[in-house]
């Protein structure tokens, strides 16, 4: 296919490619925000899975530099109406920050926040990723346990690796993961595989995030990913899936966003005995990590009669009589209870009016094909593509005779 139709086809990697993004993953990061405010009060963030790396140029132009996206156009219709309602009341009364900035954008300069101060960035991929200002990057698999002291020694280079622990001694508000597979199209397989990276981004997240922090990551919205949300939400206060208007409806991906951490009291995280692997979270309950004990999901839902057991059980985690304890919802959170299990609450987020990631746009014909704003560095397919060229092209030289 060539460039023209992507072009023609996705909106959004044409916009990528006009506004200077790597990807156009960009704008689901940014569409995240807008619905979550992600950015509040953070500075020290996480980006796992992050190349090429729009999504860390996102934190960059946000955290760094101080840039402002994402504001809906209903947001700043508002602002409009609210700046003129000022002028004709008070004439020329001074404007706070926010709306000269608003004023500014208008009149063609980019909008700007204050740069925020010590922000650190550290984004990982196992691809290698081209440097980005400010942000550190590391070539590492998330999976692997060894990443866990490189990323600690990047958050804080005093860090001692001899030491052996496995927590950040000055935690991150932030932990972002867009990791996907290579996607086989075996749909099963994919999910799989895309819920271990899931699993290796939360275990990262566990030893670095602060009570309070945000942790957001891809998933693919499978057969019985509601028990990955019920488990995600022993760690976090909201848990919401969202899905972005930049993420094609026709894609079973999703965005896992999770807000206020707030693990159990006692909990450790471990890499040496991570979550999803194993009955680690069954062996908490058991041994009781004691006050606050917490639950496996599977226990959670009788699997015979697909009922929840105790179902009144109030907060924050209750034992119920047949002595298995329970995480208790809140109000609103019982009524997303739906045949015996918890439905995490879904969000479309983005401005309706953004353009729609499944349908094709009109170009106009003075129209140039720009190029991509970063050429992947080592893409998988590298050496497949090198092998075609050393044959003479797709079919080889000779074989189409
Ligand atoms: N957020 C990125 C951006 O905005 O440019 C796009 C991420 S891309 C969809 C998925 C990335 O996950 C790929 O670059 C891939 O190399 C990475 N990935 C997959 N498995 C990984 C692993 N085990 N460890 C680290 N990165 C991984």
């Amino acid at each position: 296919m060539g460039k023209s139709s992507k072009d023609k086809r996705d909106a959004y990697y044409r916009l990528a490619k006009e506004q200077g993004w790597r990807a156009r993953s960009a704008f689901k990061l940014l569409q995240l925000d807008e619905e979550f405010d992600l950015f509040a009060d953070v500075t020290r963030v996480v980006d796992l899975c992050a190349a090429p790396g729009s999504w860390s140029q996102v934190l960059s132009r946000v955290l760094i530099k101080g840039e402002k996206f994402g504001r809906s156009a209903w947001e700043d219709k508002q602002e409009v109406l609210r700046q003129q309602m000022l002028k004709v009341c008070y004439g020329n009364t001074p404007r706070p920050t926010e709306a000269q900035d608003l004023v500014e954008d208008r009149e063609g300069k980019a909008p700007k926040l204050k740069p925020r101060k010590d922000v650190k960035i550290v984004a990982i991929d196992l691809q290698p990723m081209s440097p980005l200002e400010g942000i550190t990057t590391l070539r590492a698999d998330i999976t692997h346990p060894a990443t866990v002291p490189l990323l600690l020694n990047a958050l804080d280079p005093s860090y001692d690796p001899e030491s052996k622990s496995q927590h950040a001694s000055h935690p991150v508000d932030l932990v972002l993961s867009d990791g996907a597979p290579d996607v086989t199209g075996l749909h099963d397989l994919d999910i799989y595989v895309q819920s271990q990276l899931l699993f290796a981004a939360l275990n990262l997240a566990l030893c670095v995030l602060r009570p309070g922090g945000k942790f957001v990551a891809k998933i693919f919205r499978g057969r019985n990913v509601d028990l990955l949300y019920v488990q995600l939400k022993i760690f976090f206060e909201r848990v919401v899936v969202a899905k972005p208007r930049s993420s094609r409806a026709s894609s079973v991906e999703a965005f896992i966003v999770c807000l206020n951490f707030s693990p159990p009291k006692g909990f450790e995280a471990s890499l040496e005995e991570p979550l999803g692997v194993g009955d680690k979270l069954s062996k908490m309950v058991k041994s009781g990590v004691q006050q606050e004990p917490i639950i496996a999901p599977a226990i959670l839902q009788d699997p015979g009669t697909g009922s929840w057991s105790g179902s009144k059980a109030k907060p924050p985690m209750t034992k119920n009589e047949d002595g298995v304890y329970e995480l208790s919802l809140s109000e609103d959170e019982e009524d997303a209870r739906q045949d015996g299990r918890w439905i995490a609450p879904f969000l479309a987020c983005g401005d309706l009016s953004a353009f729609d990631a499944d349908a094709s746009y009109h170009l106009p014909k003075d129209r140039v094909t720009l190029d991509p704003v970063q050429p992947p560095t080592a893409p998988p397919y590298k050496r497949a593509l090198e092998m075609r060229k050393a044959a003479g092209g797709a079919y080889g030289k000779t074989s189409l005779k």
